[in-house]
Formats: structure tokens, C-alpha cells, sequence
């Protein structure tokens, strides 16, 4: 039975490391047909920011990729907040002191800060020299009634942990000769990552554990208090990191990493998944964008997951962006969103100018996302200036027009003409051969004068695309709207 989990501790927004973690857990639980757990670790008092549960919660949501259980949406193995189970916390470290795996440090924070000095004076890396493990039972008891400040540790056994990693194969890794005895319960009353972690892992049911590399040199750790409490451990995989394409860190990186700022500037969620995929490893086949949710399951094979790290190429983002919205355009229910999203975008753009014209219609604007598939990179393209023509109906004096021909009156009744009898493709080739022939039929504007006329007449401005591929995008119906009202 797979369950997975994401972990995250919410002290601020959900970046792209966190969502990529999070992907993959996803992906992993649904290739398996197991849970997808969202767990917050919100033990750090200090670090706790307002809302940031809530917008992991809402961002994983806008990417589609749902938890199965979470604080929200509850389940069995609930609350999945930590600080709501502080009990299992602390009744877990009792269970480990009772047994002699942990026991209670009275060390003041000079004294720890002086052994740092030492350390670091004769060049060694600073850890905790253990000091109250060896305090006598009467010792820790006389110091507890007195209310003496302290924390819980976890008595560091010694000896080689072996472990198999999903990803990066065996490992072995002697902490307790590295270490010092780990906090496994602050002075505050709130356990520390580590002992939460191993208790809610355990107690959630969790069969694999995938996450950053970071957290690799904690795993023996991890594994230590698996035995002491007796538990069979989850199978551990942890996943490359994820870097900007020159290897620095993302996060120092100067573009925002926050999956709220993609949302907002009109990524598709499909786009954020396939390229943070994309430029990692997993999958059966090779990396190539325009990769669906559900390919990337079928797709997905952990065995393939290398440890390399994965390079991100955020100026890729756009061409993503377009292949995915062009998969949006192709596929009917997913298109009807987009019809109202863009509905949406025009408004808030537009305001009232467009609330009485019919180009809010949905034939309408389905017909310009059909034509414009595959330009455009982002819906948010269409209510740029370039495109206002379309949402917004010119008002030119007929005496302007009048001013770049005198034939205002003839060109306007040929095209009119010509719209009604249009029979074929209204495509920008057909247009403008039609416009070729009707600018030969006048006899004082030239041809770039009834392009000028028509550009003017049907968009108010001076430039712009071609005027054919301006009538193809306004359409028969648009076009005579248009140009009926000017004569
Ligand atoms: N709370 C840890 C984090 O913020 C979770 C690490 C883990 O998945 O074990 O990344």
C-alpha cells in the first residue's frame, strides 16, 4: 500500500523545489495507486508565517496536483498539522527516554555557544559532547523539580547505519562519530524536525519518503530512531536537486521561484510540471516539452531518476507555456475555460468599453483563440496593445478617413460587398487577393492608401498586422459592424 507524503514547512510560499518535490510524490502515488499526503511541519514556532499553510494548500491545488489527505481536507491519519499533535510528540520522547534512547540536557546556551568556540578555534566542526548523557536519575530528577530549563536528546548509538537509497543506492554514514546527541525535543515543548518526522511518518503510515537531497545526510539519523522505537523504516528516495541552468541556486536567483507569481503572470499549471520534469530525470522516455500529467505518470519510472542535478532553464518557460496553451485550445473542455478566462482578462482590462459589444461573445473569442493558437505564449497576450483592436471598437471621425482617401464612400461599400458574398475560407491569402482586386477597381487611391484607409477605418490605428489578417481575426460579422457604422 503506497502512501507518500509532502512535507513542507510553511514559512512562506510554495517555490519550485517544493512543487517539484512535491510532483514527483504525486506522481510516484499515483503510478502505484497509493495516497498523496500533505503534512505540514509547522513545529519552528519562530518560523511561522501566517497563511503560508493555506497557500501551499491552494498552490498544489492550481497545479493539479491535489493531496489525498491534508489539514484541509482531513483523513484518517489526521490532524496532518504537526503543532496540533504535540502529544504524540512528546509522549513518543517519553517512550525513548523510558527506554534509555534519549534522556533530558540541561546544558545552558553559553556553555553550548563555548563549545562551539573551541570547536571552531581548533578547527573542527562543532557538535554536542554529550555531557548529559552520563547525569545520574537523581541528578535529572533534582534539576526537573527545580524547573530547570531543558531539552530532550536522542542517544546517538554507534555503529555503521546501511541503507539503500531509491535513488543514490547504498549508503553508509557513522553519524554518532560525526555528531553529537540530536535535539529531539526543544526547550519549548515542541519536538524538532527530526523526531516529528520519524513519528508522523510512522504513525501516517508512510511506505516511501521522497524528498530533497538535503535531508540524505539526516537519513541514518532518521533511521537510528526507527530502531529505537522498534518501527520498520519507509523506503527512502532522495531526489537531485533542483538548480538555475548555471548551477547556482534557485533561490538566490533574482526572477521570483514562487509558484503564486507563475499563477499570476499566466502560466498554465501543465507548463510550471513539464518543465521542471523536463530538465530532470524518471521518465521511460526522453525529456521533450508538451508532457501531460497523465504521460508523466505512465511515463514515470523511479528507477531512472539519476543523481545528477537538475538544470532549469526558465527563459524556456514561454515556449512551454505556448505548446501547452495550444494543447488547452485542441481540447473542448478545457477550451471553454479558456473562453472564460480570457472573457475574464478582457474586462478587468477593457472595463466598460467592451460590456455593450458583441466581442465579449464566446463565437468570438473563440474563434480569435483558434486563429492566434500557436502565436501567442500567454492568454494575457491578447488584451496587449497590439490586440486592443479586437476587443475594442474604433471611433474614427468619417472626415479622417475621408482625409486618406476621397473614395471613403466606394471602399467602404466594396468591402462591404465583398463580406456579404465572401463564399470561401475567410483566410488572410483569400482577403487579400480580394483586396488586391477590389484597390485595382479605384481610380485615385493607390493600393497602400486603401490599406491605410481600411487599417484606420476597422482598428483606429496607424499600424498593426496585416489589414487581411486583421479582417481574418475581426471576422464577416465584426468587419461589416464596423464599417456599416460609418456610413
Ligand atoms: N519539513 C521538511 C522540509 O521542509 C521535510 C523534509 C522531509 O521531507 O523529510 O523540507
Amino acid at each position: 500500500n503506497v502512501r507518500v507524503r509532502f512535507a513542507p514547512s510553511p514559512t512562506g510560499f510554495l517555490h519550485l523545489g517544493g512543487l517539484r518535490t512535491a510532483l514527483y510524490n504525486f506522481i510516484f502515488a499515483k503510478k502505484h495507486g497509493g495516497a498523496f499526503i500533505l503534512r505540514m511541519e509547522d513545529t519552528d514556532q519562530s518560523r511561522f508565517v501566517p497563511g503560508a499553510a493555506d497557500g501551499i494548500e491552494d498552490m498544489l491545488e492550481w497545479a493539479g496536483i491535489p493531496p489525498d489527505e491534508s489539514p484541509r481536507k482531513g483523513g484518517d491519519f489526521g490532524p496532518y498539522q504537526q503543532s496540533q499533535r504535540l502529544d504524540v510528540y512528546s509522549q513518543a520522547a517519553q517512550k525513548l527516554i523510558d527506554q534509555g534512547d534519549a534522556y533530558h540536557c540541561f546544558c545552558t546556551l553559553q556553555r553550548l555557544e563555548l563549545l562551539k568556540k573551541e570547536a571552531l578555534r581548533s578547527r573542527q566542526t562543532p557538535r554536542y559532547d554529550n555531557r548529559c548523557r552520563h547525569l545520574r536519575p537523581d541528578q535529572v530528577a533534582e534539576k526537573l523539580n527545580r524547573g530547570q530549563p531543558h531539552v530532550v536528546r536522542f542517544r546517538l548509538q554507534e555503529g555503521v547505519e546501511h541503507f539503500n537509497d531509491m535513488v543514490f543506492g547504498w549508503n553508509r554514514h557513522e553519524v554518532a562519530a560525526v555528531e553529537g546527541d540530536p535535539i529531539i525535543m526543544k526547550a519549548d515543548g515542541f519536538p524538532t524536525y527530526h523526531l516529528a518526522n520519524v513519528v508522523d511518518d510512522h504513525h501516517m503510515q508512510i511506505s516511501h519518503v521522497l524528498r530533497g537531497t538535503e535531508w540524505l545526510i539526516s537519513t541514518s539519523k532518521h533511521l537510528l530512531m526507527y530502531k529505537a522505537f522498534g518501527w520498520t523504516p519507509p523506503t527512502f528516495g532522495h531526489l537531485p536537486l533542483l538548480l538555475n541552468k548555471d548551477g547556482s541556486k534557485l533561490s538566490k536567483r533574482q526572477g521570483d521561484i514562487f509558484i503564486e507569481h507563475f499563477a499570476e503572470a499566466g502560466t498554465l499549471p501543465e507548463a510550471l510540471l513539464d518543465i521542471i520534469t523536463n530538465c530532470g530525470s524518471g521518465f521511460a522516455t526522453d525529456n521533450h516539452s508538451g508532457r501531460k500529467l497523465d504521460e508523466m505518470i505512465s511515463e514515470f519510472d523511479a528507477s531512472r531518476i539519476t543523481t545528477h542535478s537538475a538544470l532549469l532553464d526558465l527563459d524556456k518557460l514561454p515556449e512551454f507555456n505556448r505548446i501547452h496553451l495550444m494543447q488547452r485550445i485542441n481540447d473542448e473542455q478545457k477550451f471553454v475555460f479558456l473562453v472564460k478566462d480570457l472573457q475574464g482578462l478582457i474586462g478587468q482590462t477593457y472595463g466598460t468599453h467592451v460590456q455593450e459589444s458583441d466581442v465579449l461573445h464566446s463565437e468570438y473569442i473563440k474563434r480569435i483563440l483558434r486563429l492566434r493558437k500557436g502565436h501567442i505564449t500567454r492568454l494575457q497576450d491578447l488584451v496587449t496593445p497590439a490586440y486592443s483592436y479586437l476587443w475594442m471598437r474604433p471611433s474614427v471621425p468619417l472626415g479622417q478617413l475621408e482625409g486618406v482617401s476621397s473614395e471613403a464612400h466606394t471602399i467602404l461599400t466594396l468591402v462591404l460587398e465583398f463580406i456579404e458574398k465572401q463564399g470561401k475560407e475567410f483566410t488572410p491569402e483569400y482577403v487579400s487577393l480580394e483586396l488586391k482586386t477590389l484597390s485595382k477597381k479605384m481610380k485615385a487611391t493607390k493600393y497602400s492608401d486603401v490599406m491605410k484607409f481600411l487599417r484606420l477605418a476597422l482598428s483606429g490605428q496607424q499600424q498593426g498586422p496585416s489589414v487581411a489578417e486583421m479582417m481574418v481575426s475581426l471576422g464577416p460579422n465584426e468587419i461589416s459592424n464596423r464599417l456599416q457604422r460609418l456610413l
